[in-house]
């Protein structure tokens, strides 16, 4: 509903206002109009988020260089395929008989929190349905081999977790599972007693 009355604006304020916009707000301006596009494409905008998650730009400052990467396109690059925050490691999907042909070259960017929900769906082999709602938009992405590329993505990972030090912060996720699944049995066991 904003969106649209945005476009409206005289230019100057316009950028004044999103200036003070989040990253996933400019993103989706330019889905609204090509004037709000535009407006939502300058690339100093997108440096001050770059700088703020520490990222370098992805290529040449460079317009007329082969190659040239914007700010914007710095930061699409750098979004984890789980939850659209700033990845941490790339995890290559080849190996394995059937991805190395279906995801040939293919690399998932996670964040850690991603990485070690699909390390977690790996080691536990985790159902189809669990997969896909720990991971859904990875899940989505790849559908409708989502739960295959969550746990291939875990397997893959699963060898970097010292390399990453992750060791202990796997530990303390798993931990955590654990607690909320007796949660959910301890909640379900009560509700089932209710009823008798
Ligand atoms: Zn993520």
């Amino acid at each position: 509903m904003v969106l649209p009355a945005l476009s409206t604006l005289d230019d100057d304020l316009l950028l004044s206002i999103l200036h003070f916009s989040t990253a996933p707000d400019l993103a989706r301006c330019r889905a609204v109009c090509r004037s709000l596009s535009q407006q939502a494409d300058v690339d100093a905008l997108w440096e001050r988020h770059c700088l703020d998650e520490s990222l370098q730009r992805n290529g040449s400052a460079r317009p007329t260089s082969r190659t040239y990467c914007s700010w914007r396109q710095t930061w699409l690059d750098s979004r984890c395929e789980g939850c659209g925050r700033t990845y941490m490691v790339k995890i290559n999907l080849d190996g394995g008989s059937s991805s190395a042909s279906t995801w040939h070259g293919a690399k998932v960017p996670l964040c850690k929190a991603c990485a070690l929900r699909s390390l977690f769906c790996y080691r536990t082999s985790a159902s189809d349905g669990v997969a896909e709602s720990m991971l859904p938009r990875l899940a989505r992405r790849y559908a409708p081999l989502g739960q295959f590329v969550v746990r291939i993505c875990g397997r893959n990972m699963d060898g970097m977790v010292k390399e990453l030090g992750l060791v202990r912060e796997y530990e303390q996720f798993v931990e955590g599972e654990k607690r909320l699944t007796d949660l959910f049995a301890s909640g379900a066991r009560r509700s089932s007693q209710q009823m008798m």
